[in-house]
């Protein structure tokens, strides 16, 4: 999402990394979905994704063939 818009409290409110709406406050900082993620799980959503990926075929590789 991209642009200003209310987040879950109805408020408007700024993301303190990227300025874009934020839609979370976390230890009184407010962030947007993403940089919530970076800041919760240490990376981006994306690079989450893709080593759940790498992690899905290496089980596969381990345990799929029969
Ligand atoms: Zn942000």
């Amino acid at each position: 999402m991209t642009g200003r818009h209310p987040n879950i409290f109805m408020d408007y409110r700024t993301c303190c990394k990227c300025k874009n709406s934020a839609d979370v406050v976390e230890s009184s900082k407010d962030y947007c979905a993403s940089c919530y993620f970076i800041h919760i799980i240490g990376m981006p959503i994306e690079e989450y994704e893709k080593q759940q990926n790498e992690l899905e075929e290496k089980r596969k590789e381990k345990y799929g063939k029969s």
